[in-house]
């Protein structure tokens, strides 16, 4: 039984304007087997409060704590973090030059589980999880993310957090660009993980379609780098009727 907790986080970005600070106290605990959706407008501080989580060293954090199952997660190393169990599928992934989807997800298992997995059960378990995904054998050795479509990103991502088996896993945005088709791929791997693991799963998005195929547990809606107002499901539909603009209101 995973626990993420998050406690007044507040982080801040050097920019060529100076110091900024971006995250402003953000609470927030999820447990295993429960999805999260984080709501909000564009630039309230979602993507900050996902790397924040996954250690991306340009963001300082300043005061506040975040722990899994009580360990210090701001004291690890982005690997320790990984190895903890915490995935962070990122809104625009990167690509890897000269790195085949094959070779990085090995060396990415290896490095998380701390033994390079047998090769046997490794390649029907990488085959598998692409079939489901719908994914062509042959993408399995083209360079990781070098000309992918928004959609073969987004399934790459979701490709590795079904190997790797977090505990947690942040998903930032794995629903924007997909057309319907492919958002049903994706949420459908998604799906499968939390019945397969357990999985707690943050999933950041903008729009609420996503959530008529991964059914949240709770809705917080975040404005100006905190948690505003949360709730269950119906919250997301008051969203999709009202807008932010309330929050915004009250964030000013
Ligand atoms: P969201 O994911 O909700 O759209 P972000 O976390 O990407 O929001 O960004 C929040 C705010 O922080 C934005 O105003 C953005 O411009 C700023 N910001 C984020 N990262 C950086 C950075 N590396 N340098 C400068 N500003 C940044
Ligand atoms: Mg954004
Ligand atoms: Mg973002």
């Amino acid at each position: 039984m995973s626990i993420l907790e998050i406690r007044d986080l507040h982080a801040t970005v050097e920019t060529p304007e100076g110091t900024k600070e971006i995250l402003k106290g953000v609470d927030l605990t999820i447990k295993a087997g429960e999805t999260h959706a984080i709501m909000g407008p564009n630039g309230s501080g979602k993507s900050t409060l996902a790397y924040a989580i996954a250690g991306h060293p340009k963001y300082e954090i300043t005061s506040g704590s975040v722990t899994l199952d009580g360990q210090d997660v701001l004291e690890m190393s982005v690997d320790e973090r990984a190895r903890a169990g915490i995935f962070l599928a990122m809104q625009y992934p990167v690509e890897v030059p000269g790195v085949s989807v094959s070779n990085f997800l090995r060396t990415a298992k290896t490095a998380v589980s701390g033994e390079a997995p047998a090769l046997r059960t490794w390649v029907k378990d990488v085959r598998s999880a692409m079939d489901e995904l719908k994914m062509d054998p042959v993408f399995a050795e083209r360079n990781v993310n070098e000309g992918f479509s928004g959609g073969e990103k987004k399934r790459h991502e979701i490709l590795q957090m079904e190997l790797l088996k977090p505990s947690i896993a942040i998903l930032d945005e794995t629903d924007s660009g997909l057309d319907v088709d492919a958002l049903r791929v994706v949420s459908e791997g998604v799906n499968r993980a939390k019945e397969r693991t357990d999985l707690g799963i943050m999933l950041i998005t903008h729009y609420t379609r996503i959530l008529n195929y991964i059914k949240p547990d709770f809705v917080h809606v975040f404005v100006n780098g905190k948690v505003a107002e949360q709730g269950g499901p119906e919250l997301a539909e008051r969203l999709e009727a009202e807008g932010y603009e309330r929050f915004l209101e009250g964030a000013k």
